[in-house]
């Protein structure tokens, strides 16, 4: 593995211009597992200027050989796969079958994909048939800065990198300081794969430095960001200068609908989704609303499933959930447990503290609240851990006023056998993404939010479509072509 401390620029391994070491703790161990670098400006300059060198030629490297060299970095991936959930899983503390069959293969997933997708481009067309002297052209935007964040690490570069190669664009990629190793090795595959020199480029570094130079950057003139909304607001302001595009990717505090009919697996699927990748997830459900009927049989259900989540090393081979990323996070979810008890909310499962026979790493009780009211903190805080909030509807027009209560709108969920509420349902509810009886949404289907979870559609055609820029010419010579 290539020395961590040093930046992938122009093709290369590079030291940092100054020193700035930092420790990746492993949270399982709450030990260091790496050192890397924090760069600074000097770096994040060095790697903008390789990319600003490198995009003429690459944006005029035909879509299919751009294509080529994607397809060549799905090579270095199956070689080395293991690695990479190695590393998934000591950065950012999934659990070892889950970093190798959820994690790591979100690069494959979506890789392909995106090669599927590269066909539907029309790089180059009339704006309609009567108008054969208008041309509509689609251009790469230019250096791209993608920042991503590190509870699916291998998930968000690669919806941001691999769109970003296929469109024509040359990138810096600054990835979540907490989790960079699975970065540092994705560099490695692009290396290998022989993509030109300066196309893709790798800065590790903070918010506050490599973040903030890379969206204030002159010669930035796209950021695509996944993180925060705090983050993401930031960044916005920062980019405001220079009026880059600014894609964002943000939080999230779905609610996961429950009618009476709805299937019998559909609470534990539901807890379960919750609760996954120790609830680190944008897209959790962490708000399930209930209808009344079925309520405290639903709660129940719920305090039983969570109850028999098991807590365990990252290390071991099962099902079970990891800790949380790091001791922040801990804290911050431990104080949020806490508020949804002063809250008056009825603790059913799990609750503060670490679980039981657990000493040492970050992990959390699998949570869960009853009789929340959706004015709570709990109900409206993004907690990021596996807290889950139950509330009682009476009607559906009472589950999609609560359901859409809520600063954030990126998936809402429903559960009901009736066909017809279910697309009243998807319509009436506002985010960007309705998963309806646990039906994953298709390849190629967007992802992204509404509201406070952002304004970006990443995934298929408009994945790719985010770096490109329209050109629209009139005076178009066909007989010239
Ligand atoms: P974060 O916002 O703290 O950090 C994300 C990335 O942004 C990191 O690389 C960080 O270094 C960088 N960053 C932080 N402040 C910055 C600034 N001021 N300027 C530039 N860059 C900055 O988020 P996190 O804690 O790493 O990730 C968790 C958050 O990400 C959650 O809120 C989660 O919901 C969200 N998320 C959203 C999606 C989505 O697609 N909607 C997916 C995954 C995670």
């Amino acid at each position: 593995m290539t020395k961590h401390t040093d930046f992938y620029i122009n093709g290369a391994w590079v030291s940092p211009s100054s020193p700035r070491p930092c420790d990746v703790i492993n949270p399982a161990t709450e030990e260091a597992c790496a050192t890397i670098s924090l760069g600074d400006q000097a770096d994040t300059d060095a790697a903008v200027k390789a990319a600003s060198d490198a995009f003429p030629a690459w944006a005029a490297t035909p879509p299919a050989e751009r294509a080529a060299y994607v397809a060549k970095i799905l090579e270095q991936y199956n070689k080395r796969e293991d690695e990479m959930a190695q590393a998934i899983c000591i950065e950012m503390g999934a659990p070892i079958d889950l970093a190798l069959k959820s994690q790591a293969t979100c690069l494959p997933w979506h890789l392909e994909n995106f090669l599927d997708a590269v066909d539907e481009v029309h790089w180059d067309r009339p704006l309609r048939d009567d108008t054969p002297n208008d041309r509509i052209i689609m251009e790469p935007i230019g250096v791209v800065g993608l920042i991503t964040p590190w509870n699916w690490p291998m998930n968000q570069v690669t919806l941001k990198v691999i769109p970003a190669l296929l469109a024509g664009c040359t990138i810096v990629l600054k990835p979540s300081e907490e989790a960079p190793l699975s970065s540092l090795l994705f560099a490695e595959f692009v290396h290998d794969a022989g993509v030109p020199a300066g196309v893709f480029n790798l800065v590790n570094g903070d918010g506050q430095g490599v973040g903030t130079q890379l969206s204030t950057h002159q010669d930035v003139a796209m950021i695509s960001f996944t993180g925060s909304t705090r983050a993401g607001k930031a960044i916005s302001r920062a980019a405001a200068e220079t009026l880059k595009r600014v894609t964002l990717e943000l939080g999230g505090k779905g609610a996961n609908v429950i009618f009476a009919d709805a299937d019998p697996k559909a609470v534990k699927r539901g807890v379960l989704h919750c609760m996954q990748n120790t609830g680190q997830s944008c897209n959790a459900p962490t708000r399930m609303l209930v209808e009344q009927s079925i309520y405290d049989r639903v709660v129940d259900e719920a305090a039983e499933v969570a109850n028999k989540m098991k807590v365990g090393p990252t290390s071991e081979s099962g099902r079970h959930l990891g800790p949380v990323v790091n001791k922040t996070q801990w804290d911050k979810i431990q104080a949020m447990i806490q508020v949804g008890i002063d809250e008056g909310a009825r603790l059913v499962a799990g609750g503060p503290g670490l679980p039981e026979g657990v000493n040492r790493g970050y992990y959390i009780r699998p949570t869960v609240f009853a009789d929340v009211t959706n004015d709570m903190d709990i109900a409206q805080q993004e907690i990021f851990g596996p807290v889950l909030s139950i509330i009682p509807f009476t009607d559906e027009a009472e589950a999609i006023s609560i359901a859409n209560d809520t600063a954030y709108g990126l998936t809402n969920y429903v559960q009901t056998a009736d066909g017809a509420r279910r697309n009243r349902m998807a319509r009436a509810l506002k985010s960007g993404m309705v998963e309806m009886n646990g039906v994953d949404r298709a390849a190629g289907s967007p992802f992204g939010g509404m509201k406070m979870s952002g304004r970006a559609r990443e995934g298929g055609l408009w994945g790719i479509e985010e770096f490109l820029e329209v050109k629209a010419v009139s005076g178009w010579d066909i007989a010239a072509e």
